[in-house]
């Protein structure tokens, strides 16, 4: 008797991926996952993505709560594995599901027999087992429309399986399936959901950050690591590269009308960023903005900062209240990190009264007051790279 994890995949009907490549993606992801944890078995059958530890001292719990954060999987079931032998897998229900059983008031019976050669038909097994079961716990009676837990029993080529409720997976696409994009990163709330959200698209991620030294500190850039790896914990490793912004920020504020700062902030970054992009194979950027939500992101604002961008945007907050967000921060547990209170480069030299309605002409007129080619060069060339786990 052995405990292993069934996993069930996601989105199958999928253009242009098929359904092998897709799993291998996944178990090529779930092995990196779970490879400090010890030795493990994987293998595809009928659908089903088996993983066996083949140690003896896993932390199993730990395999269950990194596997709840792959994506691509819907569903997935912690599972016994036991000999093909009824008493046997009698026994194996009630030691695995015995406590849960205890919990609950309508249970049933569901046996698959794979394997015809198995001398009890289905109805058989789920008749004998589910008497079995409501012998040991007076508690129990049954429910085939609607039970509190639905005990299944998997009779396959080389085992048996015995399994309870199936536990909802991360669901979306596994990482890479989608290619390669870059999160602009920040301190804050939406940053780490926009990672997440696009992550859980299939997009392998790298990041940039852009800190000002010294008028921003060494704890804000920690505290980008923190919110990375939380992101890490579903997205996989993350590349993130740091800019140093410094230069470019004293020259916007020694060149540029103060209510036009924040902008030209903005289509730096983009303009540093795409760069970095394109050094790091990625196709598109990634941002936390949210229509509305701060005057650099009206439509016009949007505008003027797109005008800049040579390769697509991702936004995939653009749509979401505040309240919408932060409960996809608390879930992801980014929430508390991104309210500790440090200065982000956004907030230095931030104007009284920034402009809300600019135009791409105003934007390129006010920019042409000094030559930028020569720092945003510097910028992407000094970045410095650190690999977030
Ligand atoms: P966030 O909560 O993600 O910081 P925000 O509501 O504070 O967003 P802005 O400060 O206008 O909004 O930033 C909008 C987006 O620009 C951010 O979501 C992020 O993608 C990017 N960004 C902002 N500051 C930085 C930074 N220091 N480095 C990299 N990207 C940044
Ligand atoms: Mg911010």
């Amino acid at each position: 008797m052995k405990e292993v994890i069934l996993i069930k995949n996601g989105e199958l009907a999928l253009k242009g991926l098929n359904r092998n490549t897709f799993e291998d993606m996944m178990i090529k992801n779930i092995r990196f996952r779970l490879r400090d944890l010890g030795k493990f078995e994987y293998q595809k059958a009928q659908s089903t993505i088996k993983i066996e530890p083949l140690d003896d001292d896993i932390d199993f719990d730990e395999v269950v709560e990194r596997i709840s954060k792959v994506f691509g999987i819907s569903a997935y079931s912690r599972a016994i594995a036991c000999e093909k032998d009824f008493e046997i897998i009698k026994e194996a229900a009630e030691k695995f599901l015995g406590e849960e059983l205890e919990e609950v008031s309508t249970f049933k019976v569901e046996a698959k027999r794979a394997d015809k050669r198995f001398p009890m038909t289905s109805p058989e097994i789920s008749r004998e087992l589910g008497g079995y079961l409501l012998s040991k716990h007076r508690n129990l009676s049954v429910d085939v429309h609607n039970p509190d837990i639905t005990v299944t029993v998997e009779i396959r080529d080389t085992q048996a399986f015995v399994r309870g409720n199936q536990l909802m997976g991360a669901g979306g696409m596994p990482i890479g399936s989608a290619g390669d994009a870059a999160i602009m990163i920040s301190g804050g709330i939406d940053s780490p959901v926009a990672a997440y959200m696009m992550a859980k698209r299939g997009l392998r991620l790298t990041a940039i950050h852009f800190a000002s030294p010294p008028y921003t500190s060494e704890k804000a850039e920690i505290k980008v690591h923190s919110l990375l790896s939380k992101v890490a914990k579903y997205s996989g490793r993350i590349g993130l590269l740091t800019v140093c912004f410094t230069d470019i920020q004293e020259a916007i504020r020694d060149n540029c009308p103060e209510e036009y700062f924040t902008l030209v902030m903005r289509r730096m970054m983009v303009r540093i960023s795409q760069k970095i992009a394109k050094k790091e194979k990625c196709l598109a950027l990634i941002t936390g903005e949210s229509l509305g939500q701060v005057a650099s992101q009206t439509l016009p604002a949007i505008v003027v900062t797109d005008a800049v961008a040579k390769i697509p945007i991702l936004r995939p907050l653009i749509g979401m209240d505040k309240r919408e967000i932060i409960e996809i921060s608390r879930m992801i547990d980014t929430f508390d990190i991104s309210i500790e209170p440090f200065e982000d480069c956004c907030t230095v030299f931030t104007p009284k009264h920034p402009r809300t309605r600019p135009t791409i002409e105003q934007l390129e007129e006010i920019e042409s007051a000094y030559n930028w080619d020569e720092l945003i060069e510097t910028a992407v060339n000094t970045a410095k790279f650190k690999a977030i786990n």
